[in-house]
């Protein structure tokens, strides 16, 4: 799966984004974040502060649903607020936004209690995905920016910096995103949904950090993994190298991959990736095959091309587009990881053999394309038809390209890529 601006269940999940269109530049006075911890990572007093709208009337909306989870605004309490260096008063959320009003561009602060909504670790049951909803723990906290993050809704045109701290007991407590490092972190200005789109890791994780050819690798690592913390770094590292070479384009200068434990499951294992900016998530139980994690890994990497690198898409009519959000990465991932030499041409040839075989073996093997739009998230069998379908087109298509003398799959891809 891969959570981009396309939510859908890669293996499990793709997580998916909020797309947001970058506004002109306005005013920036920043918008700021400071959480409190209590409790270990139980419990984040935080504390939003933001100028007004020129206006006299704004809004800050708490995420409601994101990816697999929804009823997202059960995590907070106590909303107060103060209006231009006033006193924290009350305020209601109405259908999950709170609606202020004030003095033009008066100076606006929310404080609000932040934790997870459901007891202990995150399990299969209680969580769609366990560990997509934010996990708030005595020993560490992690959580996708748009499914924690109360966050104003501009009406005047804005791009605004961000600013998040942590502290416990009055002492910075470091933290890891794709936003960098520490117990500060700024950003110029960026799109709103540029600044959700960001994982957040506190706490026990095991974390480290690697420059190769000028690309940083940092790694957020937690629990019983079946692939070994340096392998997981390696296979991104390739993985990277191969797709920016293969489309013609230039990587990022740092990424993040965090992978952490998914409750066991009976006789079965899970593999679950999603796909931030910047930033792949990987859940699995302990006893997946190390094969499956390599894979993983690849298709969450790939996904920063497909449609990363193409620009924002519309999460709510994904589904249409998992032919070639999931399809074409799938066939991707299997032809960078030939590339790279992490597959020889037979595992190559075996892995789409195997993908024909499936979709030949699937009972929704004949559902027209706009019935699977609507039941993609039916069962495993339909969410896996998209993946089948768009690989086995972009097998056939780009073996026609090469016997025919025209330009391959991967050149037509690198054109998209160029005018986003
Ligand atoms: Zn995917």
């Amino acid at each position: 799966m891969m959570f981009k601006p396309v939510m859908t269940l890669c293996a499990g999940v793709c997580a998916a984004m909020v797309a947001g269109c970058a506004r002109s530049q306005g005013p920036d006075d920043g918008t700021r974040y400071s959480f409190a911890l209590q409790d270990g990572f139980q419990r984040l007093s935080g504390e939003l502060s933001f100028s007004g709208d020129a206006d006299g009337a704004s809004q800050i909306r708490l995420p409601g649903a994101w990816g697999p989870e929804a009823g997202l605004d059960g995590q907070f309490s106590d909303f107060r607020v103060s209006v231009a260096g006033g006193r924290f008063e009350p305020v209601l959320v109405i259908d999950g936004v709170i609606h202020l009003e004030h003095a033009a561009s008066a100076p606006l602060v929310l404080r609000y209690e932040f934790s997870q909504d459901y007891e202990g670790l995150p399990q299969w049951g209680v969580q769609r995905v366990p560990g997509l909803r934010p996990v708030t723990q005595p020993d560490f906290a992690v959580f996708v920016g748009a499914a924690a993050f109360p966050h104003p809704v501009w009406s005047d045109d804005r791009t605004p910096s961000y600013s998040v701290s942590f502290s416990q007991d009055g002492l910075p407590v470091s933290a890891r995103s794709s936003l960098g490092d520490g117990s500060r972190l700024d950003t110029g200005p960026i799109p709103a949904s540029r600044f959700l789109d960001t994982l957040w890791i506190l706490g026990g994780f095991d974390q480290a950090s690697r420059v190769v050819n000028a690309v940083n690798i940092r790694t957020a690592l937690r629990g019983d993994l079946p692939l070994a913390p340096d392998e997981i770094q390696t296979q991104s590292e390739h993985m990277i190298a191969g797709a920016a070479d293969l489309f013609r384009d230039t990587p990022f200068e740092t990424y993040l991959i965090v992978a952490m434990p998914l409750p066991p499951l009976p006789d079965q294992s899970a593999v679950i990736g999603t796909a931030f900016h910047q930033t792949f998530m990987l859940l699995t139980t302990a006893n997946a095959p190390a094969e499956e994690i390599r894979h993983t890994v690849s298709h969450e990497v790939l996904h920063e091309w497909i449609t990363g690198r193409m620009g924002p898409t519309d999460t709510d009519t994904d589904p249409s587009r998992m032919w070639f959000t999931e399809g074409f990465t799938e066939y991707f991932t299997l032809l960078v990881r030939l590339r790279v030499g992490d597959l020889d041409l037979d595992g190559f040839l075996a892995a789409i053999n195997a993908l024909e075989a499936h979709y030949q073996a699937s009972s929704v093997r004949t559902m027209t394309r706009m019935e699977l739009i609507d039941h993609v998230w039916d069962s495993r069998e339909t969410e896996r038809l998209p993946y089948q379908r768009g690989a086995l087109l972009a097998f056939l298509a780009d073996g026609r390209a090469a016997a025919g003398g025209s330009d391959r799959l991967a050149d037509v891809l690198a054109g998209l890529i160029d005018e986003a």
